[in-house]
């Protein structure tokens, strides 16, 4: 058997264990510590604007964002369906009440006019959305002007779940950066791994100041302990910002190989009957976090089930795309908006392999595996 290629797995850059090593030699085993703030630093850096708190969790920034946002019970948030349910889960901590928007398809991402639509019937019905939560799927920016335009006209507050899409672009402005807060993540199979971990982004220091003293138990400054807000844990390890400050120093090389991963995959395939990529308008810049496409079952009369278990017969790992939430039978009460588009993707795509560690000779036995089942 030839050796495993995963979908996208951890890449260490190199200078990770110096990081490390400094937080044992300084016996800053905790939730604070100089490689926290300068991991902090970088991000804030890298994105250009703005003001970072570490977290544990990508999860984790997305909860704080609705903490912040005063959202509770039975307040509406409005969400794109077509995700990972951790976009939504938040919304549930909250006890508020998600109500999911269908794609559009060229994106994949929130589809403007269904988004107007969901908007208009809450305000209708008396209940203003709280929030508004869009994610920029596999690394590809949403449609930022249309969206912004509505959060803008009526008034309410943009969270951008940025987790798979780190270092993406839209008009040259860093995806993560457009709405009240940004999130991002740092699981094992991101564009950079802390193994685990995230980020909230906000262009107000104070909101960031409050998310940093919610996420360390919202311990009010008396000698005592003193409480007068529920607080979490939420912070990021010392030791894993650690991880963190040697995977920023490689970020951008990151993003090159995975377009490049994306380019090949695409080159190879793209003759093959029935075979589309996600598109990337022109005023998007992909991280190409994992490289997705979808699978025309008319013309090839081959399934996403088929082609991974073929590719997993080769020992190469690929996935279907995310099942949309108001699918998801955790959110069979909550209201939706929009047609089949979401659906359609879920039920006709996969993601392929997009590690940027992928050697030529590893794209080459995926491209392979696939033009043979083809044939
Ligand atoms: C990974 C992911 C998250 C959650 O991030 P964690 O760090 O794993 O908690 C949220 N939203 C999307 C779209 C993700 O892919």
């Amino acid at each position: 058997m030839e050796k495993k290629i995963w979908l996208s797995p951890p890449h260490m850059g190199g200078t990770e264990m110096m990081y490390i090593q400094q937080a044992f030699d300084t016996n800053w085993i905790a939730p604070v510590g100089a490689n926290v703030s300068a991991f902090e630093k970088q991000i804030e850096d890298f994105i250009g604007c703005g003001h970072v708190a570490a977290l544990s969790s990508g999860t984790a920034a997305l909860h704080l964002a609705l903490v912040l946002l005063g959202v509770g019970k039975g307040d509406i948030v409005i969400c794109q369906s077509f995700t990972f349910a951790a976009s939504a889960n938040p919304i549930a901590y909250q006890s508020g009440i998600p109500v999911f928007v269908d794609s559009e398809p060229e994106t994949w991402n929130i589809c403007p006019d269904t988004l107007e639509r969901a908007i208009k019937h809450c305000i209708n019905k008396g209940k203003k959305p709280k929030a508004i939560i869009i994610v920029h799927l596999y690394g590809m920016p949403a449609r930022m002007d249309e969206v912004l335009t509505l959060c803008n006209h009526y008034d309410i507050p943009l969270i951008e779940d940025a987790a798979e899409a780190l270092g993406s672009e839209f008009n040259d402005r860093k995806a993560g950066s457009f709405g009240t807060f940004g999130i991002f993540s740092f699981n094992g199979n991101k564009i950079i791994s802390t193994s685990g971990g995230g980020a909230l982004w906000s262009a107000d220091p104070a909101l960031i100041k409050k998310a940093k003293f919610l996420a360390s138990q919202a311990r009010d400054p008396a000698l005592h302990y003193e409480h007068s807000v529920t607080g979490y844990n939420y912070s990021l390890s010392n030791v894993c910002a650690g991880i963190g400050r040697g995977q920023m120093e490689v970020l951008r090389n990151r993003v090159a190989q995975r377009r490049a991963n994306n380019a090949f995959y695409q080159k190879a395939l793209e003759k093959l009957p029935g075979i589309n990529f996600q598109k990337e308008p022109a005023e998007c810049f992909s991280n190409r976090w994992l490289t997705a496409l979808t699978l025309d079952f008319q013309q090839s009369e081959i399934s996403p089930k088929k082609l991974i278990a073929e590719l997993e017969s080769e020992n190469i790992e690929s996935r279907h795309l995310w099942k949309p939430m108001h699918l998801q039978p955790v959110f069979k009460d909550a209201p939706y908006f929009g047609g089949n588009i979401a659906g359609e993707l879920f039920h006709s795509g996969i993601c392929l392999p997009s590690g940027s560690g992928l050697k030529a000779d590893d794209l080459q036995r995926v491209t392979s595996a696939i033009t043979k089942l083809f044939a």
